[in-house]
């Protein structure tokens, strides 16, 4: 192993789980657990379960499970080793000096790394002499210089090899720099140059505020006026929100989220005190982003100027209302919503025409953008008013007989209950139809619409024998239990199970050791989430005495019954290779011996009717 037992104890020490999982997911506190929406599988009620006692977390949906280091690597997308290290650093705990430590590395780290230098670059060149273009376009937008810091603004410079030079310096190689999408291979050529150049740069940092793409713009005419970076190892599009790192902890505790479209628009919110702001880095908001900013808060109010809105909204609406695998709902609540806490609601602020959140805040200000903010109305309502209106412009009783059953057909999709109540109030009154109607109708729909369970269930663990997980379960909670056990476990082929034998070999190895610090020591990941169901359950209870004897017993058993299937076979070989029925007479006894004894045991601990055959056989033997 890598890392020394005592530095991984100090690290699962120093972190608060609950903690770091918090800056993922949800939690709410459940009795002496905290729970949450799983974050690796599409849940609509909390079954994700973090212990802080023991340090771990479990999904009682999808299986999987592990302690802190299980959380970053699956989360992150780290190796083991990129795990200790991120968790020291964030613990503040000194990892002793580390060679050869790359081996395990997935690479990640490395780039990570190289976006952080890059990074400060951009960042020095900004406030630089060399800046000053950019410093400029900063004034004109508006943009103060403390908040073009707290964003880490930074500015690329003209020139074909800048940041390449500079790197060199810090002995990244260039293909590091490729590779993180600061600089593009030549064409024919050897080398390499850089990405951006002459750009104004707004970094794109993950959750935990780290520097993984940036968006670049042009002063002038270059085009494009926007150069992003690349998909790389780290930066997926569409996955992350511009901005969420420094917004979180107003997004929680507001239960809300402001969302924009561009850099500046959010930077200028952040400016004028919203900093609970975030940009979509896209036109279209994803499900993935969507998804995130539903493990934070209730509510997102995005913004739409007054002339595009009803249409814009209606769209994004449709877009959202989708299928999914248990029928239509919010793309949204695909990862789910608290029981009874309602699900994620999406309200659009309008913004006059011609305005986008930047304009409206300089030129009219805070205080009239708070009141747009506090005006604003569901997007199902423009949703709604699509499928209030006739396309075809039609009135009369046929068309308000199809607006009907449009209108139904909406509602059938909205799975927040309060939010579809509300509005087929508000779509019965306008249809001048009977309220209940109009939503007995949309529950029709939303049980025919209701496909079954699709096949894309999470992968639960492999089928365990039930027996053998208890076995692991009282050697976890019973010291009395590993001594007695674990010797008779060695000789036999018990646990047949991958993961469960992996837990008894890591316990063979560190029998003394508290069970939830043998995460680090399990080999897959499978093995990890099976150790943290077994650490979930709280067995601490179960009488370990009568236990202990139960599997002795077994193991005695299934031990001996493995001797006498070896015997016969002996048997059968020499008599094979002999080609008579003699002399075996010693091998023989040893055979009936062994039965008898098998027979007993089984007698002992199991039911009537395995004893019956027992005793019935034992009589003719005799
Ligand atoms: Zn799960």
């Amino acid at each position: 192993m890598q890392y020394s037992q005592a530095v991984l104890d100090d690290i699962r020490a120093a972190v608060d789980i609950v903690d770091l999982v918090g800056r993922f997911v949800n939690l709410r506190k459940a009795g002496s657990h905290w729970k949450g929406l799983c974050p690796f599988h599409a849940e609509k009620t909390p079954s994700f379960t973090v212990n802080p006692q023991k340090g771990i977390f479990h999904c009682f949906g999808c299986g999987v499970g592990g302690d802190a280091f299980g959380f970053v690597m699956r989360q992150d997308r780290l190796s083991f080793p990129e795990a200790v290290r991120a968790l020291a650093k964030s613990a503040g705990v000194a990892l002793p000096d580390e060679h050869g430590a790359k081996s395990g590395d997935s690479g990640r780290e490395e780039l990570l790394r190289v976006m952080e230098l890059a990074g400060r670059f951009y960042v020095d060149t900004l406030w630089k002499p060399a800046g000053e273009r950019a410093r400029a376009y900063l004034d004109q937008r508006g943009i103060d210089a403390g908040i073009a810091r707290h964003f880490g603004l930074g500015y690329a410079p003209e020139g074909w090899d800048s940041l390449l030079t500079c790197m060199k310096a810090e002995k990244v190689p260039d293909e590091a720099l490729i590779a993180a999408g600061l600089a593009v291979a030549r064409e024919n050529r050897p080398g390499a140059y850089d990405r951006f150049r002459g750009r104004l740069l707004f970094p794109i940092r993950d959750l935990q505020g780290r520097v993984v793409a940036f968006g670049g713009r042009g002063f002038g005419d270059e085009q494009p006026k926007y150069l992003n970076s690349p998909e790389t190892p780290l930066y997926t599009k569409g996955n992350l929100l511009y901005a969420a790192d420094l917004a979180r902890p107003t997004i929680q505790s507001q239960n809300r989220a402001l969302l924009v479209e561009g850099y500046v628009d959010c930077m200028m919110a952040h400016q004028h005190g919203f900093t609970g702001t975030v940009a979509a880095l896209g036109t279209a908001f994803t499900p993935a982003q969507l998804a995130l900013l539903r493990r934070y808060c209730d509510e997102v109010i995005t913004f739409f100027d007054a002339d595009a809105a009803g249409q814009k909204a209606a769209a994004r609406a449709e877009e959202l209302l989708e299928p999914t695998g248990r029928g239509m709902a919010w793309a949204v609540n695909r990862s789910g919503a608290f029981e009874g806490a309602g699900t994620l609601r999406v309200k659009v602020a309008l913004l006059p025409a011609g305005h986008d959140p930047d304009t409206f805040l300089r030129t009219v200000g805070s205080e009239a953008f708070s009141e747009r903010i506090a005006a604003a109305r569901s997007i199902l309502a423009y949703a709604l008013d699509r499928a209030l209106a006739d396309p075809d412009g039609a009135t009369g009783p046929r068309a308000r007989t199809t607006a009907f059953a449009r209108v139904a057909l909406m509602l059938a999709k909205v799975a927040d209950g309060d939010e579809a109540a509300t509005l087929s109030r508000e779509a019965a009154a306008r249809l001048g139809v009977d309220p209940t109607q109009l939503w007995i109708e949309a529950q029709r729909l939303q049980t025919s619409l209701r496909t079954p369970p699709a096949q894309s269930q999470p992968t639960a663990p492999t089928s365990m024998p039930p027996v053998e997980r208890d076995l692991v379960a009282l050697l976890l909670y019973s010291s009395e239990a590993r001594t007695e056990l674990l010797d008779p476990l060695a000789r036999s082929d018990e646990p047949s199970h991958a993961s469960l034998r992996a837990i008894v070999d890591a316990l063979r190895q560190r029998p003394d050791a508290t069970p939830e610090s043998l995460m680090t020591d399990l080999p897959t990941d499978e093995a990890r989430s099976v150790l943290s169901s077994l650490l979930v359950e709280d067995r601490e209870s179960i009488d370990a005495r009568v236990s202990i004897g139960q599997f002795q017993r077994r193991l005695e058993r299934s031990q001996r019954l493995r001797r006498a299937r070896e015997v016969s076979q002996a048997i059968a070989e020499t008599q094979a290779k002999t080609g008579v029925a003699t002399p075996v007479h010693a091998e023989l006894m040893t055979l009936h011996k062994e039965s008898a004894v098998v027979y007993e045991i089984t007698g002992g601990v199991a039911q009537s009717l395995e004893h019956g055959t027992s005793t019935s056989t034992r009589s003719s033997d005799e």
